[in-house]
């Protein structure tokens, strides 16, 4: 008890008074101007320098969040006298796994002066159900606007899996997956634009507690997902034959990539029925109206992602190694033989650092302290010994 002049006070409510105080302060102050608002060029080459390929894509979702920005431009500055508002356009990724869809939201959040959080939709469930309401997307988004909700207003959620929670509609009267449906139901009042009420502290909620309320509406949501099995549904509906995904056309009139003299893979043109056929409800998918896909990573791609990008595995044991004095290379027939390793095992570029990790261990413990080896080159027989 900390005693004053006319009355007692316990630490608690101290603390709880404090907390609430500086949540205020908070959310009712200290909205910093939006940061500038990027051209959609600028975000692409933002996002070149750390991922390779899916230049379409790029550009989709370039354009998106330069489109967010210029929304919550006109959403802020109150006017809305020409009765013209901008409606947000959620973004849907598909893509194989291992291709650098969450590499893609990771990168944005990186550059972008707006929160960002990344959920996963395989552990939402419908509210009151046992796992993780949908309302946690947002109160990491929170989380990650240091607890101003004036912020948090402005930010991205990308939510990984996204096809996991689709139910299934085959076999409807046996298998129909309720629960996937729920947590649809429940995504899509937040896509939507709802009023959020999120417990401070976390955990469940109960009835008696204090809210924070955030409002979704300008909330820019791109989901993400690998949708195993919609490119044969692309493919019915078509009725081309599909080979696999972002290369869904397979009619023999199509241009070739020149090399292989094989058809130049083409993006697989993906509709809101297919994903309805899929097992997503058709107002969900009605709120995700920009669909992009993509294409596998080829054997050129996963080169490219040992070497090229800003933080590439490859520049990474360079540095190790440069610490320690050593100065690491890598011929061409190597780099190549681990990215046909990595495309075997269909892994894509997710299955690289493992290839790497194997084949470096050696280096890695013998090189540092070693005056012999000041130079290291990693040859394709090394890489096929480690196999
Ligand atoms: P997904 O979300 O599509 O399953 P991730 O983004 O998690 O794939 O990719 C796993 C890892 O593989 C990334 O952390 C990154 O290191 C690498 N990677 C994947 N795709 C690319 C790419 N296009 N360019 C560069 N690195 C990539």
């Amino acid at each position: 008890m900390i005693p004053g002049p006319e009355a007692n006070i316990c630490v608690d409510c101290v603390r709880h008074a404090n907390e609430m105080v500086t949540r205020h302060e908070k959310s009712a102050k200290d909205v910093p101007p939006l940061p500038p608002t990027p051209t959609p060029r600028e975000i692409k080459s933002f996002l070149d320098q750390y991922v390779i390929g899916h230049d379409e894509v790029k550009k989709v979702l370039a354009v998106a969040v330069h489109n967010h920005y210029r929304r919550l431009e006109a959403a802020e500055s109150g006017k809305k006298d020409d009765g013209v508002e901008i409606e947000k356009s959620n973004i849907l990724l598909i893509g194989p796994t291992g291709t650098g869809k969450t590499l893609l939201a990771r990168t944005l959040a990186k550059m972008l002066g707006v929160p960002f959080a990344i959920g996963d939709a395989t552990v939402l469930t419908q509210a009151g159900y046992v796992g993780e309401d949908v309302e946690n997307l947002v109160r990491y988004l929170l989380q990650n606007a240091d607890g101003n909700v004036e912020l948090a207003k402005r930010g991205i959620i990308y939510v990984d899996e996204i096809d996991k929670i689709a139910s299934k509609t085959d076999n409807v009267s046996i298998t129909r997956d309720v629960s996937g449906e729920g947590v649809q139901q429940a995504l899509l009042k937040i896509l939507e634009g709802t009023i959020c009420r999120i417990p401070p502290k976390g955990g469940r909620k109960h009835p008696d507690q204090e809210y924070i309320e955030v409002d979704t509406s300008n909330i820019l949501f791109i989901c993400g997902g690998a949708f195993v099995g919609l490119d044969k549904i692309v493919g019915e509906r078509t009725g081309k034959r599909a080979i696999g995904f972002g290369a869904s056309v397979a009619d023999g009139k199509d241009g070739t990539d020149g090399a292989s003299g094989s058809p130049a893979p083409q993006p697989m043109d993906v509709r809101p029925e297919d994903l309805v056929k899929f097992g997503l409800i058709p107002e969900f998918t009605g709120r995700l109206p920009v669909i992009t896909t993509m294409k596998e990573l080829s054997e050129d791609d996963l080169v490219r992602v040992l070497t090229e990008p800003k933080n590439s595995l490859v520049k990474q044991y360079q540095k190790l190694l440069s610490m320690d004095g050593v100065s690491l290379s890598f011929e061409a027939d190597a780099l190549k033989s681990l990215a046909k390793t990595a495309l075997e095992r269909k892994t894509g570029a997710r299955g690289l650092r493992a290839e790497m990790e194997r084949l470096m261990t050696d280096v890695m413990y013998e090189a540092p302290g070693n005056a012999k080896m000041k130079k290291v080159v990693v040859t394709k027989k090394m890489v096929e010994e480690r196999n």
